[in-house]
């Protein structure tokens, strides 16, 4: 092995995004080798491919022995994409998990045994830490809710999750219940919004929104009076119209990326390309779309994720441009391998390498994370090789960039260390 490749291969990864089931629902789930394998954004390649819906359902129904059939019903799909960026995850899960280099239905019932004898208390943050050689886990679980996850409660760290506020959705009751504030006005709004922070920013790590999914992330200053005649609407039951809804968005975006910053807790934004098949919106995801955003709250910090693929032109301008801008690969690497490498290669020659986060899976179950991660070691290897044949950098620089990208930047822009020990402090003496 050259020492750079040890090097990536030795240095514990930050995985600054993921959905990991948490313990329980690991240990209630049935064990699957299908689920495992396939699991994951593949199955929207194998739609694309041709497989009908109906078929990736019977493929992940644990719930029917028959692992032979299963397959059958994607076998031809599966050929299709097995050399696309999820489908060489697939095959690394294959290899990593249960030593199959090909997938057959006999590989397959016979690592179907190996799967269930493997599912064990432990196992989860075994292969994550051990396997994967993963330094932490931050995880995405959709909640405003951050508590510390006692099966490991310095390795998996939380976002609060921004998603709903930023989509202009206001649920009054759960927030009632959350925060004991009962939303009337935006007054009450930004006491509630409060109380999330204060009860949970000590222990999460980011916050976190995925709206761009079903809004564009073109952001406005919006004005207090604006905002409330949308939320009495709602709060009357009235409907409200897309516009509306994007005026009561921004505000609420607005407030949390000013909390974010009062709490030291950088705010991570999806950008680019949606999970899934079919409609995408195209003009919703561009990461230039949040240049005003970006500008009005300099003293957030600002994580765009995903390489806003396939506009990932625009988001190196923007990492060049805002000192409080990070940009996060995380799913890249799977997404679109040699895109992601592109990327790194004009990353480092335009923009600060201080800025850039290499990985994060976006994943549920264990094993896949440990396959994304390695197609990210393998994606970074191959684009650090690449500047050192062609002598833009030194084997020492690059080594130092990948202990960067890895583990130090992440380690520079999210208080890591501090959440750990807030997290310790109250497993210690009790009391939220
Ligand atoms: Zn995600």
């Amino acid at each position: 092995m050259s020492d750079l490749k040890e090097h990536i291969w030795h240095t514990p990864l930050v995985d600054t995004h993921e959905h990991q089931w948490k313990e329980q629902e690991y240990l209630q789930t049935p064990p699957d080798v299908l689920v495992e394998l396939f699991d994951n954004y593949v199955t929207a390649d194998l739609v694309v491919a041709g497989a009908s819906p109906e078929a990736v359902k019977k493929l992940l129904d644990a719930s029917d022995p028959d692992v032979r059939e299963r397959f059958e019903g994607v076998r031809e799909p599966w050929e299709a994409c097995r050399y696309t960026g999820y489908g060489e995850a697939v095959r690394l899960i294959a290899r990593l998990a249960y030593g199959i280099e090909e997938i057959t239905a006999e590989t397959l019932q016979r690592a179907q045994r190996e799967c269930v004898r493997a599912r064990q208390p432990g196992e989860r943050l075994r292969i994550l830490r051990e396997e994967g050689n993963l330094d932490h886990v931050q995880v995405d679980d959709f909640r405003w809710a951050c508590l510390p996850d006692d099966s490991a409660p310095e390795f998996f760290l939380q976002d609060i999750s921004w998603a709903t506020f930023c989509s202009g959705d206001i649920d009054v009751e759960a927030l009632c219940r959350e925060t004991d504030v009962e939303v009337k006005d935006l007054p009450s709004l930004r006491r509630a919004m409060e109380a999330i922070f204060d009860r949970y920013g000590k222990f999460a790590i980011a916050v976190k929104a995925q709206h761009a999914y079903n809004r564009t992330l073109r952001w406005l200053p919006r004005e207090d009076g604006d905002a409330e005649t949308v939320l009495q609407k709602l709060l009357r039951g009235e409907q409200v119209t897309p516009e509306e809804k994007l005026c009561l968005g921004d505000w609420c975006w607005a407030h949390g990326a000013e909390l974010a910053a009062e709490y030291s807790l950088p705010f991570k934004i999806h950008t680019g390309y949606h999970a899934g098949w079919g409609r995408m919106p195209v003009y919703y995801i561009p990461a230039g779309n949040l240049w005003e955003l970006l500008a009005t709250y300099p003293r957030t910090r600002f994580v765009l994720m995903h390489i806003a693929y396939p506009y990932s032109d625009e988001l190196v301008a923007l990492a060049k441009r805002y000192p409080n801008v990070y940009v996060d690969m995380c799913w890249a690497w799977s997404m679109d391998p040699y895109s992601a490498g592109d990327f790194l290669r004009r990353f480092l020659h335009a923009a600060p390498i201080n800025k850039l986060f290499v990985f994060g899976g976006d994943t549920r179950l264990p094993w896949a994370a440990v396959a994304y991660a390695t197609q990210a070691r393998q994606g970074l290897l191959r684009v650090l090789q690449a500047e050192e044949r062609e002598k833009n950098i030194s084997e020492r620089e690059a080594m130092a960039i990948a202990t960067r990208v890895m583990r130090q930047n992440q380690y520079e822009c999210f208080d890591i260390e501090g959440r750990r020990a807030n997290i310790l402090h109250v497993m210690r003496h009790g009391n939220l």
